[in-house]
């Protein structure tokens, strides 16, 4: 196989409604994709990996792209939300700063332009910058497709991501959206992502760390940590979170947690980093992130 064989031609639709796009994915099974920024699909297809015969465009679908705060908290960003509208958007900012900074950690400005957050969370890397930040803020995938009684099924974050490239996603199923509910009283959040270079690329570790007062927990606190690019798909580090939970907060406990982090991850060695460095940047990452969440927490 060639490295780059040239864009193979295919056919293409884009689609008006939702139960449009179910029809078509039923009709047409693995030789139909769903396409929004393409910034995944369409180097795959460049490069030979795929090839799909029909490229469903379904990033035009009405609220696709809209972000909307419920009446009791929640709020819902359409799956083509761009990476920059999610950067920018007020709320997202003032609610789930973490969420704000994984979408604004992700490549270029011009690839963030196309970027959606439902193809970076349907693309099922492990690398996916928005994953660990969906999975701390507990966030439940909107999925669309042939269901009864309603067409519409949500799955949470945790138990979407299923393997390198695989999720929950069934056949004939698309995503319209993710839901967060509100965040935790007097949460702070961040991401934290270390990469090759500072102008854009795959994340060698990326680390979600949210942290708020909880009277339920010993310490009085808890702290979710979502890991990026560690595993063969994005995940929680649930030693480390109760650790943190049981400990008096500060930097003996923060030091054992960042050390649960690293025993949670499973890196490989690739192009971008060891498996070696992944663990030990695991540990600075996470380290680094609680240290500045509790800052924040403390002057809240
Ligand atoms: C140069 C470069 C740098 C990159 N850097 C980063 C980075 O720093 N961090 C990062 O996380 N990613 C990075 N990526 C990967 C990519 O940009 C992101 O994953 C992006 O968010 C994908 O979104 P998209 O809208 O372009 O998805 P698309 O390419 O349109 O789709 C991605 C996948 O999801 C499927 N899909 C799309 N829409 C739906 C839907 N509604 N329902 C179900 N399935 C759907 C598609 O069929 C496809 O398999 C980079 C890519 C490139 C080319």
């Amino acid at each position: 196989m060639l490295a780059r064989p040239g864009f193979p031609s295919f056919d293409y639709v884009r689609a008006d409604t939702p139960a449009q796009v179910v029809r078509l994915l039923e009709e047409h099974g693995e030789a139909a994709r769903l396409l929004m920024g393409g910034t995944d699909l369409l180097v795959r297809m460049r490069d030979g990996v795929i090839r799909p015969r029909l490229v469903v465009d379904v990033k035009h679908l009405p609220g696709m792209d809209d972000v909307v705060c419920a009446a009791q908290g929640d709020l819902t960003a359409g799956a083509a939300v761009t990476m920059n509208q999610l950067a920018a958007h007020p709320d997202v900012r003032a609610r789930y700063p973490g969420l704000a900074e994984a979408a604004r950690s992700v490549a270029s400005y011009q690839l963030r332009n196309r970027a959606t957050l439902g193809g970076n969370l349907c693309n099922g890397s492990p690398a996916a910058d928005t994953g660990p930040a969906v999975l701390v803020l507990e966030g439940r995938m909107i999925l669309y497709g042939n269901h009864a009684p309603s067409p519409v099924r949500e799955v949470p974050a945790g138990e979407f991501f299923l393997g390198p490239g695989r999720t929950a996603l069934q056949a004939g199923e698309l995503m319209v959206g993710v839901r967060f509910p509100p965040p935790p009283a007097g949460s702070v959040g961040r991401y934290l992502k270390l990469g090759r270079n500072r102008a854009g690329d795959l994340a060698v570790v990326g680390v979600a760390v949210l942290g708020f007062p909880d009277d339920t927990a010993p310490s009085g606190y808890r702290f979710r940590i979502g890991l990026a690019s560690v595993s063969p798909t994005v995940i929680r580090a649930w030693e480390a979170e109760e650790v943190l939970a049981e400990g008096p907060p500060g930097e003996a406990t923060f030091v054992r947690a960042a050390e649960q982090a690293m025993e949670a991850a499973r890196p490989i060695d690739d192009v971008r980093a060891s498996a070696a460095y992944r663990a030990a940047m695991v540990r600075n990452l996470t380290l680094r992130g609680l240290r500045q969440v509790w800052e924040r927490l403390c002057e809240i």
